[in-house]
């Protein structure tokens, strides 16, 4: 049986157009979906990158504030040589309570001061303790070093006064003769400002870090722990990626590793005009990835579908094909030898014998018949005699070797082989050459011997003639040749050999 007829190839190819067909379409179909996902994200890490800068920058407008007043009140008393801790305290006190009346959130922790060299000094909680040192907080160090700058912001840390994460603005002291006196300093806590901005914030699953002059993170929403680890992007690297990219807003896609992060992350980021801040909003591409598939969900699951039913329907198909080939092939085929049946004979032989009627080529037919096979089956029992038959059809089949040769098992244990563009003579030769090889054939166990009785017609067609009379007449040849004695080859209409 053929392995792949023209309609199972067919089948297939329809298939691979229609697999393909719905696999192109799904792809644009999520690419596209992907290229909004993608620019909605973008837009949402703008807008949180931009809320937390504006609302970073307007509570440090309000320290500022609140630092101005509490810097001159302390100036003066240090330029009075009046300025006792009790006293700073008291300024401090009232400076918080003046600035309450606009200052609504509660974002701001304590309001304190500390002397030249970094030791705590007054706070307007009340608080009292010498052994608080501060001269190792860079908002300190940077007003140290230098005294003449209006203010310094100072990164998240975790405060010696109240144990909270908070990050700090501060403003130098200075004493009569104008020489750095100390600092006060104004907390702005990190939940807080957190709390207040969450309502505000788009994208829940974006990081935002805000950087103050010294690249190191100021705040960081949402509040958490992460910021007492290594697990922040590396400022400087940030900033150098941003600026090669040139834009004011641009979504940029950075590497794991490459800012210090371990995933890779799309970032956006937006810079304050006042006090030098800028805001990076980053999320995971694992994130936008996962947020994606959620999203589209449905899109991939009916596309799956489709393409199982797809696929199922032609599994379906191709195997009512293979059912059909299979049943055209036994339906054409004798199941004992494997050769072609009558049917098939009848079905082909049409064409043979147009064929021979335009080329004007004799066409011949040889109509053979087993001797005595009855007895081959009495004597040996009918597997044994399937076994001769197979024998004998391979047999015939060697010795017509011409493309065009039609061969078929007749019925029982008869064969009939049409030899299209052969004369009487050349059907002779190939009768001689099956006569020999059939008597010559050797079963090995038990040692039967076979010989075959054939009959020879051949004529050069005309419009009267019918295919069915020259087999006719092969076949009383092949009577003739029985009753001449068998094992032998008769012509129709010629004397026996
Ligand atoms: P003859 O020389 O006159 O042709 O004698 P014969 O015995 O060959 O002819 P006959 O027509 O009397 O018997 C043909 C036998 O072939 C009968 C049947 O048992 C056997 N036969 C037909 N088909 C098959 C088959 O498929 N398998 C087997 N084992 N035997 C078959
Ligand atoms: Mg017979
Ligand atoms: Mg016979």
């Amino acid at each position: 049986m053929p392995l792949a007829t023209p309609f199972r190839r067919n089948i297939v190819r329809a298939f691979l157009l229609v697999a393909l067909l719905l696999g192109v379409s799904l792809l644009s179909g999520l690419y596209q979906a992907w290229l909004n996902h993608l620019e909605g994200q973008r837009s949402e890490l703008f807008r949180d990158a931009s809320t937390v800068s504006n609302y970073v920058q307007s509570t440090l407008i309000d320290a500022s504030k609140l630092l101005d007043i509490a810097q001159q009140r302390l100036n003066a008393d240090l330029a009075s040589e009046k300025l006792t801790p009790e006293r700073a305290q008291e300024t401090l006190l009232d400076t918080v309570s003046a600035f309450s009346l606009y200052n609504t959130s509660d974002r701001f922790g304590l309001l304190f001061c500390t002397d030249k060299n970094g030791t705590f000094f007054a706070a307007s909680s009340g608080l009292k303790n010498d052994a608080l040192h501060f001269d190792d907080r860079f908002y300190f160090k940077d007003l140290e070093t230098h005294p003449d700058k209006r203010l310094a912001i100072g990164n998240l840390v975790h405060t010696r006064t109240t144990k909270k994460d908070a990050f700090h603005m501060a403003m130098p002291l200075k004493d009569k003769r104008g020489n750095f006196a100390g600092v006060v300093i104004q907390q702005i806590l990190e939940e807080d400002l957190s709390k207040q901005l969450e309502p505000m914030m788009t994208n829940s699953a974006a990081r935002v870090y805000t950087y103050a002059a010294n690249d190191k993170v100021g705040f960081v929403f949402p509040a958490s722990e992460l910021i007492q680890s290594n697990d922040q992007p590396d400022a400087r690297r940030l900033l150098e990626i941003i600026d090669k990219n040139g834009a004011s807003s641009a979504f940029i896609k950075v590497k794991a590793n490459t800012i210090g992060l371990p995933e890779t992350n799309y970032v956006e980021f937006a810079k304050s005009s006042k006090f030098g801040i800028y805001t990076v909003a980053l999320i995971s591409e694992r994130e936008v990835i996962s947020e994606f598939l959620t999203k589209n969900i449905f899109t991939l699951s009916y596309s799956l579908l489709a393409f199982i039913i797809a696929s199922a329907l032609f599994i379906r198909l191709y195997r009512q094909a293979v059912r059909l080939d299979n049943s055209q092939f036994t339906s054409n085929h004798d199941s004992l030898t494997g050769l072609n049946n009558r049917r098939c004979l009848d079905e082909n032989f049409q064409n043979l014998w147009r064929d021979s009627m335009r080329s004007q080529k004799p066409i011949s037919v040889l109509f053979m018949d087993i001797d005595h096979f009855k007895r081959v089956n009495d004597q040996y029992g009918h597997e044994i005699g399937d076994k001769v038959l197979k024998a004998v059809s391979v047999t015939i089949g060697k010795c017509l070797r011409r493309p065009l040769d039609l061969y078929c098992r007749w019925g029982g244990e008869e064969f009939v082989a049409v030899l299209p563009e052969t004369p009487m003579a050349g059907a002779q030769l190939i009768a001689e050459e099956i006569l020999r090889a059939v008597s010559s054939i050797e079963l090995e166990a038990p040692p039967v011997k076979v010989t075959i009785s054939i009959g020879i017609a051949s004529m050069t067609v005309n419009s009267h003639n019918l295919h069915d009379d020259l087999i006719d007449m092969a076949d009383r040849a092949m009577l003739q040749a029985k009753n001449e004695g068998r094992n032998r080859a008769v012509c129709f209409n010629t004397p026996a050999q």
